[in-house]
């Protein structure tokens, strides 16, 4: 059995809409105690609280807040379990500090937990949720095994989403025999010791000038907006507005969140397609340990991009390898590109200007990456 996340997009009627929003302002709300409670606590010298001692303690924020009762009440338990997390990433990683909610933060979700079949798949365009009862939706996939729990999501967009994490059976795929190593790249994403390269799509690139054209009016609007806040302040008006008063303001932060969620869509689909078809076509990935590659810091974005690819490129790897019965290796990357995958001979470092070099031993001509990507499989 494996975990699975299945996101799906729902369409809430206007109601359940309502019912979705107050609930992201309940978790936000208990966040916000919770956080504050902490602090107050540190501050005075006191011990920090555990998850089970902040679940206790959303008992009695219930009983002094009596509009919580409203709340579907696992996906205030999860707060404090991702409260929780906040600070362990902290105490052990030291990561920022836990912030507060704001009701004006883009994105906003709420998990809640599968219990007696509450959260349920009841016909092919029906989704049954916690609290809100049956939902629209459309999945481009079959929602099969068991429902662990689900994540209600608002896009910066304003669309509505359910991440459902079910359990589920996974089909090994057939093996090949096959074996690969794999050298990731900035300008090619990925090259393969069979000599394929995989070019990084610069998808920013192709949505840029439309994104351009809402940046633009965006930065305009704001000011616009903080023009007449200001005013209203001097003149002090009697209903002083804030910047989400204005409407046209609004709007062009949308149009700027929907060409930068459309960027992040068509990069993940090509990297869902990559690691798809490399679980497909082989057995054993051998794939470079990227913590110590050397990149050209010129190009800065260039290098963001390649850099989140490559992370989340492994990460499916992980997970699909995982589901589909197939190895992941992590290869040390140290001297592969200047090592003849012919011969073995220690060329010496070549500088990231060497795009291609012979071998003085056996003579043989190498691609830079692909020489690369050879020792990576022969590691
Ligand atoms: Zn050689």
């Amino acid at each position: 059995m494996t975990l699975k996340a299945v996101k799906t997009r729902i369409y809430p009627d206007s109601q359940q809409q309502t019912k979705i929003i107050a609930n992201f302002g309940y978790c936000r709300f208990v966040w916000n105690q919770l956080l504050d409670m902490q602090i107050q606590r540190h501050d005075n010298g006191g011990r920090y609280v555990n998850e089970f001692g902040m679940n206790y303690l959303i008992k009695s924020l219930k009983q002094e807040f009596t509009f919580l009762k409203a709340a579907e009440s696992t996906s205030l338990l999860h707060v404090s379990r991702d409260l929780h997390h906040a600070y362990q990433k902290l105490f052990k990683e030291h990561r920022g500090f836990p912030k507060f909610k704001s009701r004006k933060f883009p994105k906003q979700s709420y998990q809640c937990n599968s219990v007696n079949h509450n959260i349920q798949v009841t016909n092919a365009c029906c989704l049954k949720l916690p609290k809100l009862g049956k939902v629209r939706f459309k999945c481009g996939q079959a929602v099969s095994g068991k429902i662990k729990n689900v994540t209600i999501r608002l896009s910066a967009t304003g669309k509505f989403y359910a991440v459902l994490l079910v359990d589920t059976d996974t089909q090994e795929l057939p093996k090949t025999n096959n074996t690969v190593g794999i050298d990731m790249g900035v300008a090619d994403l990925m090259i393969t010791s069979d000599g394929i390269k995989y070019p990084t799509i610069r998808f920013d690139k192709i949505l840029s000038k439309k994104k351009h054209y809402w940046e633009k009016r965006l930065a305009r609007r704001r000011l616009q907006a903080q023009r007449e806040i200001a005013w209203d302040q001097h003149n002090k008006a009697p209903e002083p507005r804030e910047l989400s008063d204005f409407n046209n303001y609004l709007k062009a932060k949308r149009m700027v969140a929907k060409y930068n969620e459309k960027i992040a869509n068509q990069r993940n689909n090509y990297l869902h397609n990559l690691s798809k078809q490399l679980v497909e076509q082989y057995d054993l990935i051998k794939i470079e340990d990227l913590k110590t590659k050397n990149l050209l810091h010129k190009h800065k974005l260039a290098r963001a991009i390649a850099n989140q690819s490559w992370r989340k490129l492994r990460s499916q790897l992980e997970y699909k390898c995982a589901w589909y019965g197939k190895q992941l290796v992590n290869v040390n990357p140290r001297k592969t590109s200047q090592i003849c995958s012919n011969c073995g001979f220690d060329d010496g470092k070549h500088t990231l200007d060497v795009r291609e070099w012979t071998c003085p031993k056996c003579g043989i001509n190498h691609d830079r990456d692909i020489n690369a990507a050879k020792n990576i499989l022969s590691a």
